[in-house]
C-alpha cells in the first residue's frame, strides 16, 4: 500500500508546524497546539494503518471462510446426491416395483414415483427409459429424459440437469431387470428456496446458486474455475468462487456460484474499528489536555516573567513567584536577583546622585528638591529657615595643612551642624560651601536665636588630627515666604546675605535685607558700566611716591588706578576692583595699567620707578608675562624700573605654580613686591618661599604703631626677618610725622602715605619729583 504523499510524516510535522505558526500567537499556545497537531496525526496515521491492517485481514479471513464454504457445499451437494441415490437404490430394487416397471402398470408406477419423491424430499423421481422417454412421478414432468440418455448410458448417475429452467441436482440409479431397462432418477431443484435451505448449513454468509454457464454474467464469467475473485457488483463489493458441477445433460455447463459479501465481512471488524476511533479521539483530547496543561507549565512562568520584565522596565520593582519546572524555578530566580541586584545599583546611584562622598550629606540637588516642597507648603505660619555657610579661609587651612586636614574639617563641620540641628536638613554644595533647611518654623520660632546656634556651632575650635583648628564660618540666612517664595529665590537671598556676612569681616551671620538685592543689582549695573568703560578706555591711573626713608628721596611712584565716571564722580579701586576681580574683566584692565604705568614712567626722569598692582587673577591668568615684556620693550623703560605688586592672596590656591609664576617675572628683571603684608593669610613662611625685592607693610599695622601695644614689636620683626632675607619694608598708609619717626625707628626703609603725598595724577609726576627732591627740609630724617 503507499502512503498519500500528504501523509508521509515529514511533510505532515512540516504543515503541522507552519499551521501552529500560522494561528498560534503566544508560546502556550504554539506548544498546546503543536502537540494536539502532532498527537493527532499520530493517531490519524495509525488508524490508517490499523484500518488497513483490519481490511486485509478480514478480506483474508473471508477468502479463507469462502474457499472452505466451498468444500462444504460440494460436500452438502455429494451427500444429497448420495441420499437421493440410496432412497432411489431402495426403490429400485423393490419387487412390486419392478413387476410394475415390467408390465408397465402406469398407476402402480405413478404412485410408486410419488410415493419416493415425498419420502426422499425432492423436487421429482421419474423413470428415464433407455429410449430417452420419461415416466414421472407426476403430470407434465419437465425432464428432459433424452438429454440425459448419453451421460447415463455412459456410466455417469449424478449430475445437474434442467428441471423446467431451474437447475436441479439429480441422481439416478439403473434398473435392472436384470438387464437394464431404464433408470430410476431424483430430482431437486437449486432454484434460490433450496439454495437457501443449503446456505443455512454455511458457517458463513454466502450466496450460493447454481447457473449454467451460458447464463453466467459478465462480470462473472471470466473468473477462473475454482478459484477467488473480488467482483463490484450492485450488491458492493463480493468475493466470489465459481466451480464446475458435473452435468447429467448434454450440452449444458452448470457452475456453482458462492459469494461472499466483502462489506458484511469488514461490517464484522466495524466495532473494532470504533474502538481504535473512540481511543484515538480519547487520546487526543487527554493528550491535548496534558499539552495545555504542559504548555502553561511553561509559558504561564515565562508569561508572569515577561509581565515582570514589563512592569519593572515601567518602574515598579516586579518579583516573579518562583514556581514551575527547575528551568523555570531557576530563570524566575536569576530574574529576581537581577532586579534586587538593579534595585540595590539604583539605589546607589540613587543616593550617590543625591549626596555627598566626602561627608554623606544630601548634596545641593537633594537640599534644592526639599527646598521645593517645603516653598510650595510655606505661609507666615509656617516659615522655611535657608542658611547659606562658607567656611571662612577654607582654601588657606587646605593648603597650609594640608588635604587630608581639609577633608577631615570639612567632616568635622557637617557633624556638628547634624548634631546641633537633627531635625533640620544639612547638605554640602560643594567646596567649603553647606547648606541648612529648617521648614515649617511657626512665628513663635526665633531665628535668630537658630542663627546664634548656628554662629556658635561653627565658631569653635576645633581638634583635627591631633591639632587645634580655629573653626571659623560665615552664614547667610534666608527666611521664606518674606525673602523669596520659590526654593531659587530663597536660595539667592541667603546667598547675598552670605556676601555680605563676608565682606563685613568673617566668623558671622547675616539675614537677608532687601537693601542687599539693591546692593547687588547695583554690583550688577556697575559691572555693565565697568565693561563699557574698559571698552571706551574711560581709565586713568594716578601715582603716588614712594619714598625712601634711607636715602630721604622719592625712589619711585605706585601707579593707582582711578575710574572718572560721568555720574558717580571718581570711583575708588576698592569699588570696582572686585567687581572687575570677579568678573574676570581685571585681566584686561590689568594689562592696560601695566602699559600705561610703563608708558609714563619712561618719561620720568633718572632711576624713578612705577609699581603696578597685579591681581591674583591677573596672575596667574596666560599671557602677563608676554604683556610686561612687550610694555617694557614698546616704552623703551628698563626691566629694573618696573615693580609689580602683587597680595599674599596668589598664594591661595596652587601655590607651586604661584612660585613659578613669580619666577619667571623675576627674569625678566623686573621687581617683585608683597603688597598689604600682614593683611590676610599672613605667613612669615611666604616670605621664606619666594625672594621678593620688597615687602610692603600694611596700614592696619601702621596704624596700630599709633595704639602702641604689640605693634612695634611686630614691625620690629618685619623689618628684621626682610633684611635678613635681604627684602626692603615699605609701611602704607603713613600720614603722620609721628609714624613717620615710629616707622624709622623700627627698621623700615621705606613709607607711602599722604604725610609724602596722596596720589596725583600722571601729569603732575614730574612737578611732584621736583617739588620733593628738597626732602630734608620737610621731613626730619634722624
Ligand atoms: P594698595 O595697593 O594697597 O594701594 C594703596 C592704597 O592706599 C591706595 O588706595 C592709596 O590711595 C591708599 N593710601 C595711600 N596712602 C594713604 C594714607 O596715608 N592714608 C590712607 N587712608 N590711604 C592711603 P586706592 O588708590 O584707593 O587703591 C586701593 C587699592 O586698589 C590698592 O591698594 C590696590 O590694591 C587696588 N588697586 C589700585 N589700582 C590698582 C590697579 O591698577 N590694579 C590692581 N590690581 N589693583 C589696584
Ligand atoms: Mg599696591
Ligand atoms: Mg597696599
Amino acid at each position: 500500500m503507499t502512503m498519500d504523499r500528504a501523509l508521509q510524516p515529514h511533510r505532515l510535522v512540516r504543515r503541522c508546524m507552519a499551521f501552529v505558526g500560522r494561528r498560534a500567537r503566544t508560546l502556550g499556545s504554539r506548544i498546546a497546539l503543536l502537540y494536539v497537531v502532532l498527537l493527532a496525526s499520530v493517531m490519524a496515521v495509525t488508524i490508517v494503518v490499523a484500518g488497513s491492517g483490519i481490511s486485509l485481514f478480514a478480506r483474508d479471513n473471508a477468502e479463507r471462510d469462502l474457499a472452505a464454504n466451498a468444500r462444504v457445499f460440494d460436500q452438502i451437494i455429494a451427500t444429497r446426491q448420495r441420499q437421493m441415490a440410496d432412497a432411489g437404490e431402495v426403490v429400485a430394487h423393490d419387487f412390486g416395483f419392478r413387476e410394475a416397471f415390467a408390465t408397465g402398470d402406469a398407476p402402480t408406477l405413478a404412485s410408486a414415483l410419488q410415493s419416493l419423491r415425498d419420502r426422499a424430499r425432492v423436487s421429482e423421481a421419474a423413470i428415464v427409459q433407455l429410449d430417452g422417454s420419461v415416466i414421472a412421478s407426476g403430470q407434465g414432468s419437465t425432464i428432459d429424459g433424452a438429454a440425459m440418455i448419453g451421460r447415463l448410458e455412459g456410466g455417469q448417475n449424478r449430475g445437474v440437469v434442467s428441471l423446467g429452467g431451474t437447475e436441479a441436482l439429480a441422481a439416478a440409479v439403473p434398473i435392472e431387470m436384470p438387464d437394464l431397462a431404464g433408470w430410476l432418477v431424483l430430482v431437486n431443484t437449486l432454484g434460490p428456496e433450496d439454495m437457501g435451505q443449503l446456505v443455512r448449513l454455511s458457517a458463513v454468509p454466502v450466496e450460493a446458486k447454481v447457473v449454467d454457464r451460458s447464463k453466467l454474467s459478465p462480470r462473472l464469467a471470466p473468473v477462473p474455475l475454482g478459484e477467488i475473485a473480488e467482483v463490484d457488483g450492485s450488491k458492493g463489493e463480493r468475493l466470489v468462487r465459481v466451480s464446475a458441477i458435473a452435468s447429467l445433460q448434454d450440452g449444458r455447463e452448470p457452475r456453482l456460484v458462492l459469494a461472499h459479501s466483502l462489506d458484511a465481512a469488514l461490517a464484522q471488524y466495524n466495532g473494532l474499528r470504533i474502538v481504535l476511533l473512540l481511543i484515538s479521539v480519547i487520546g487526543v483530547i487527554v493528550g491535548g489536555w496534558a499539552a495545555i496543561r504542559l504548555s502553561r507549565g511553561i509559558a504561564r512562568p515565562l508569561q508572569s516573567l515577561a509581565e515582570a520584565a514589563r512592569a519593572y522596565g515601567g518602574g515598579a520593582v516586579a518579583k516573579v513567584k518562583v514556581q514551575g519546572a527547575i528551568e523555570v524555578r531557576s530563570l524566575a530566580d536569576s530574574f529576581n536577583a537581577m532586579v534586587d541586584a538593579v534595585d540595590e545599583r539604583e539605589q546607589q546611584i540613587m543616593h550617590a546622585s543625591l549626596h555627598d562622598a566626602l561627608t554623606d550629606l544630601p548634596n545641593r540637588r537633594f537640599f534644592i528638591e526639599k527646598l521645593d516642597r517645603a516653598v510650595s507648603r510655606q505661609s507666615d505660619i509656617h516659615r522655611t529657615f535657608v542658611a547659606f555657610i562658607d567656611v571662612d579661609d577654607f582654601k588657606a587651612i587646605n593648603d597650609a595643612m594640608g588635604h587630608p586636614v581639609g577633608d577631615e574639617l570639612l567632616r568635622t563641620v557637617a557633624q556638628s551642624l547634624q548634631d546641633r540641628f537633627p531635625d533640620a536638613m544639612v547638605a554640602r554644595f560643594g567646596g567649603d560651601e553647606f547648606g541648612l533647611l529648617l521648614t515649617g518654623l511657626d512665628p513663635k520660632e526665633d531665628c535668630t536665636a537658630i542663627a546664634r546656634m548656628l554662629e556658635s556651632t561653627l565658631n569653635r575650635e576645633a581638634i583635627i588630627d591631633g591639632r587645634g583648628i580655629l573653626l571659623s564660618a560665615s552664614v547667610g540666612i534666608a527666611i521664606g515666604p518674606q525673602d523669596g517664595d520659590s526654593a531659587d529665590s530663597l536660595l539667592k537671598s541667603a546667598d547675598l546675605a552670605l556676601y555680605r556676612a563676608k565682606s563685613d569681616g568673617k566668623g558671622a551671620y547675616h539675614f537677608f535685607e532687601p537693601e542687599l538685592d539693591a546692593e547687588a543689582s547695583r554690583r550688577r549695573r556697575m559691572e555693565i558700566d565697568l565693561r563699557r568703560a574698559i571698552r571706551d578706555g574711560d581709565f586713568e591711573l594716578y601715582f603716588q611716591p614712594l619714598f625712601s626713608i634711607s636715602e630721604n628721596r622719592v625712589k619711585g611712584f605706585e601707579a593707582l588706578m582711578r575710574w572718572p565716571h560721568k555720574e558717580h564722580g571718581m570711583i575708588s579701586p576698592a569699588t570696582f576692583i572686585p567687581i572687575a576681580e570677579e568678573s574676570g574683566m581685571i585681566v584686561q584692565l590689568g594689562e592696560w595699567a601695566v602699559r600705561e604705568a610703563c608708558r609714563q614712567a619712561a618719561q620720568w626722569p633718572g632711576d624713578i620707578s612705577v609699581a603696578v598692582n597685579i591681581s591674583p587673577r591677573q596672575l596667574v591668568a596666560d599671557g602677563l608675562a608676554t604683556c610686561i615684556a612687550q610694555a617694557l620693550a614698546q616704552t623703551g623703560l628698563p626691566a629694573s624700573r618696573l615693580e609689580l605688586e602683587i597680595t599674599e592672596s596668589v598664594f591661595i590656591g596652587n601655590v607651586e605654580r604661584t612660585l613659578k609664576i613669580l619666577h619667571s617675572l623675576q627674569l625678566l628683571g623686573v621687581r617683585v613686591a608683597l603688597d598689604d603684608f600682614g593683611t590676610g593669610y599672613s605667613s612669615l613662611s611666604y616670605l621664606r618661599s619666594f625672594p621678593f625685592d620688597k615687602i610692603k607693610i600694611d596700614q592696619s599695622f601702621v596704624r596700630a604703631l599709633e595704639e602702641g601695644g604689640s605693634a612695634h614689636a611686630i614691625v620690629r620683626a618685619i623689618t628684621t626677618l626682610a633684611e635678613a632675607l635681604g627684602m626692603e619694608t615699605l609701611a602704607e598708609g603713613v600720614e603722620t610725622q609721628e609714624l613717620f619717626d615710629a616707622l624709622q625707628k623700627e627698621g623700615c626703609d621705606m613709607i607711602q602715605g599722604y604725610l609724602i603725598s596722596r596720589p596725583v595724577p600722571g601729569e603732575e609726576v614730574v612737578r611732584l619729583i621736583g617739588s620733593l627732591q628738597p626732602a630734608e627740609a620737610r621731613f626730619a630724617v634722624g
